[in-house]
């Protein structure tokens, strides 16, 4: 059974049928999903919610699909950490860290839209998926497209980190390298898109790829007990994740599976790209786009998009939930994911570095409260962005094969006398 209506222009209204379209032809707005919310609120609750298996298709009901997902059957449902370690550090009294490094497979939230957007994809007949991607994307539309036995055409900048390419190959898709940033990437994939039947998961399957996000957001307000945080820090490339996590909220508010949302939403980026903080603190309600800065002086590449699609949705949730934005540079960046490694044991990659470094800022500027509830949004695994630290965490240290090497180097000067003595007695 579907709760989808179809489709709506979210600035003029236009409504359009629920089809591979993503853009308004009055007015070149984004559509988005409509639901029969009277209809959904009549059929989930809190308990057939926690009765269903742990992914991210739980919430199916504010989900898009007609018939029944084929896509993501153990993606989502990942772990909402409490750091308290790291809160003592940070100074404030209750922390939680949503892992999306370990979402399942390909380690980023991307294995929470791609699903969505792939299913749908499915249910429209088509037989061929692509995306327009900073890495994550491409990883994910990949691996789930591989398993459901999909042409891919995937599309990169040409120089995006080995994890990252590697991370795509190896599922042996149809890896394009293009010569340009992200933008260029994207401005491409639309023009592909309009010539060829093809789903391109981000660009005219967008409608429901960002619906998918909101499960990021359903999932926070469950593991918290069904309610939500006082404060959460997101980081922004697109645009997708931040306004759809509020979404996600206001969605559980209207369906009365959670109380009143008073969460104040915070958007970070990196300063070597950070074109809605700009936005925001200039007080302006678009996104004039920014060239980011070249790749060899960017530690974050995966939020590197100089003209967010959903910039200004992202300014309309900071604004109406009263939160705020920054930006981090690239030493406190990384210093941010060594902080994170060596107090919660979580290695995040550098857009998770940039969001916890960014929220160090905003509980330092008095944004954010440190009596309040507060939930770190980790989007992605370090693994793939090993040149980001691979040079700030020293080296092994080297020693020969035998206990004596052992003792001197390790232990140091008089260490093997009390080792010795330690063993013996
Ligand atoms: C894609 C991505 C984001 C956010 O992207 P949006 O387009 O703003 O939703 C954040 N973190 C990681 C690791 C990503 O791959
Ligand atoms: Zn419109």
């Amino acid at each position: 059974m579907s709760f989808v209506r179809g489709l709506k222009c979210k600035e003029c209204g236009q409504e359009y049928p629920k089809e591979a379209l993503y853009v308004c032809e009055y007015c070149f707005g984004p559509l988005e999903v409509e639901y029969d919310y009277a209809a959904v609120a009549g059929q989930i609750s809190r308990d057939v919610i926690a009765r269903r298996p742990q992914n991210l298709w739980r919430y199916r009901e504010l989900l898009p699909l007609d018939g029944d997902p084929t896509d993501g059957l153990n993606s989502g449902f990942t772990p909402l950490v409490r750091a308290d370690k790291l809160a003592r550090v940070l100074g404030v009294r209750e922390l939680w860290i949503k892992n999306d490094g370990v979402n399942f497979p390909t380690l980023s939230y991307k294995d929470r839209v791609v699903p969505v957007a792939m299913s749908k994809a499915k249910e429209l007949g088509f037989d061929t998926v692509g995306c327009a991607s900073t890495g994550n994307l491409a990883n994910s539309v990949s691996a789930h497209g591989a398993k459901a036995g999909l042409r891919r055409f995937l599309f990169i900048p040409h120089d995006l980190e080995l994890g990252k390419v590697v991370g795509s190959l190896i599922y042996q898709p149809t890896l394009v390298a293009v010569n340009g940033n992200y933008d260029d990437v994207n401005r491409l994939c639309s023009e592909i898109a309009s010539k060829y039947r093809w789903a391109f998961v981000n660009v005219n399957m967008r409608p429901y790829y960002t619906e998918g996000a909101k499960t990021y957001g359903f999932e926070v307000a469950e593991q918290l007990g069904w309610r939500t945080p006082d404060h959460l820090v997101c980081p922004v490339a697109g645009g997708t994740i931040l306004p759809k996590i509020y979404k996600a909220f206001q969605e559980f508010e209207r369906m009365e599976l959670i109380g009143p949302v008073r969460t104040r939403i915070f958007a970070a980026q990196a300063a070597t790209c950070a074109p809605v903080v700009r936005a925001m603190h200039s007080g302006q309600d678009f996104v004039p786009p920014v060239k980011p800065a070249p790749l060899s002086e960017s530690v974050d590449t995966s939020l590197r998009i100089g003209n967010p699609a959903d910039g200004p949705y992202v300014l309309e949730a900071l604004r109406e939930t009263g939160g705020w934005a920054d930006m981090a540079t690239n030493d406190e960046i990384v210093d941010a994911i060594r902080l994170l490694a060596a107090t919660e044991g979580i290695w995040t990659e550098t857009a998770g570095g940039t969001t916890l470094a960014v929220t160090r800022k905003l509980i330092a500027a008095g944004k954010i409260d440190p009596n309040g509830s507060t939930v770190v949004c980790i989007t992605g695994n370090g693994l793939k962005t090993i040149e980001a630290v691979q040079h700030r965490i020293g080296a092994p240290m080297q020693i020969a094969a035998s206990l004596k090497s052992f003792e001197q180097v390790v232990l140091g000067g008089g260490a093997s006398e009390r080792a010795a003595a330690g063993v013996a007695g």
